[in-house]
């Protein structure tokens, strides 16, 4: 049955490529009825960080992507790494290289005299006796005739001629395993049947491949997936949207039902379908439909993805996502999640829910924007003047306040929006809110007469 991971290293924050190729191994599991795990490659251990791995966990629950099991740390398993190594050598797959910096330097640099790419010759690659204290590599003697073939999944089939593989480190001096290593150790012993990861590491496949069948292992099936760029084709940077997922929950405001929809259309296509529930995408999700191209960093399109979300989403759990970001406390929760049919129609994002909500509770005498200010004129003040009289007496229900304003505008021969436009302006101090009718009657009346009194006094 279907075993996929994510392995990410712990040296940043959980990006929106990295929580993608998540995504995609977990929707693949599901799919299949399998297992997705999350190994956490920390062999790096000067740039690994605990503030990442937390990072990368608490991403991962955000957009509710759950692994099976507990995680696993790639450091735990070194001495394993090592075995495997030294299996390799008794099997005269890999050999002790004793090659000096100075040694591997002078080569360098030869090739590049030659200019021809620099591939390592050690001289100890044949040589099978060991040579005592002196300090010393474990290389894998890599294939040097024909060529290693991958038939990927989404590259389809890639093929390099094995002259142009190395004989790269498996161990180092100090015994530590290299990448390379320890994800095909790890892999193998998790039983990973789907490799599904960023097409960077494409060339790493071939490498890997060949440890694999030094050790008669199984191979996994690949998948790499081409990474994603910002909108101008160019590698995705900061400024595209490369940033960790937790800046698109606490910085854009981004609901994660919307920014997981989102991750799997990047890439991904089921015909035109743009908005795909969790239950759908574990039902359609595949290999075949991976995108062979790198698909486009789409703000605008994440944006309007997230408002459909908002849209959708319970009032409750808005008011509870929005509160913090206007400080209120629980009492005033209860008026926020009120005006929350009114104002998620207007938001695209959380933070424009704050904004949308922010006049409910604010204190009088309001600030009032420029705009706001503008409509407030002689003329409409003396408007306002006769309509804080006429809801003076009505009943404090929508219906009735409709009445009155308008009652009032046909009163004073104007149109309706000659009056809400300066009603807008004395309630919420800006010129653009939910209804002028639902926001009387969400703010009540003491405070609605109150603010209208603070612009005609
Ligand atoms: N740890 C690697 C990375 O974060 C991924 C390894 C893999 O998926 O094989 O780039």
């Amino acid at each position: 049955s279907v075993v996929t991971r994510f392995a990410p290293s712990p040296t940043g924050f959980l990006h929106i490529g990295g929580a993608r190729t998540a995504l995609f191994n977990w929707l693949f599991a599901r799919h299949h009825g399998g297992k997705f795990l999350l190994r956490i490659e920390d062999t790096d251990k000067a740039r690994s960080t605990t503030e990442a791995i937390d990072a990368i966990l608490d991403g991962m629950r955000w957009l509710d992507l759950d692994w099976d099991g507990h995680e696993y740390y790639q450091s735990q398993f070194w001495s394993r790494h090592a075995e495997v190594a030294h299996k390799l050598l008794e099997r005269g797959h890999a050999y002790r290289c004793y090659m000096t910096q100075e040694e591997l330097a002078a080569q360098r640099e030869k090739a590049q005299a030659e200019r021809r790419p620099f591939r390592i010759e050690s001289p100890w690659r044949d040589v099978t006796d060991d040579q005592g204290d002196k300090p010393f590599v474990i290389r894998l003697k890599a294939p040097r005739d024909g060529e290693t073939v991958i038939e990927d999944k989404v590259q389809g089939r890639v093929a390099v001629q094995n002259v142009e593989l190395d004989d790269f480190v498996l161990l180092r001096s100090d015994g530590t395993p290299t990448y390379m290593l320890a994800v095909v150790v790890d892999d193998h012993d998790m039983g990973v049947t789907h490799v599904i990861r960023g097409d960077d590491h494409l060339n790493n496949a071939f490498r890997q491949l060949a440890i694999i069948r030094a050790m008669g292992w199984p191979e996994p099936i690949y998948a790499h997936v081409p990474l994603i760029h910002g909108q101008d084709g160019a590698k995705l940077s900061k400024r595209h949207g490369a940033l960790g997922v937790d800046a698109y929950r606490d910085e854009l405001g981004l609901l994660p039902e919307a920014v997981s929809n989102y991750l799997l259309r990047l890439g991904w296509g089921h015909g035109d379908d743009e908005i795909i529930s969790r239950e759908q995408a574990i039902e359609w999700f595949d290999l075949a439909h991976v995108g062979k191209s790198p698909s486009r960093f789409d703000f605008k399109k994440l944006e309007n993805l997230n408002g459909h979300y908002i849209r959708e989403a319970d009032d409750a759990r808005l008011a509870e996502l929005v509160a913090p970001k206007l400080g209120l406390d629980a009492g005033q929760k209860g008026l926020l999640q009120r005006a929350m049919p009114e104002l998620k129609a207007r938001a695209h994002d959380l933070n424009q829910l704050a904004e949308g909500a922010r006049f409910l509770f604010s204190r009088r005498p309001l600030d009032v924007d420029e705009a706001a200010s503008a409509l407030l004129t002689p003329e409409s003040r003396a408007l306002l003047t006769h309509a804080h009289k006429a809801l003076g007496t009505v009943e404090w229900n929508h219906d009735a306040l409709e009445q009155s304003v308008r009652e009032v505008a046909e009163a004073q021969g104007v149109k309706l929006g000659k009056l809400a436009q300066p009603l807008r302006a004395a309630l919420t101090g800006r010129t653009t809110s939910p209804g002028i009718f639902d926001v009387l009657a969400l703010l009540g009346k003491g405070e609605s007469l109150a603010r209208i009194e603070d612009q005609i006094l």
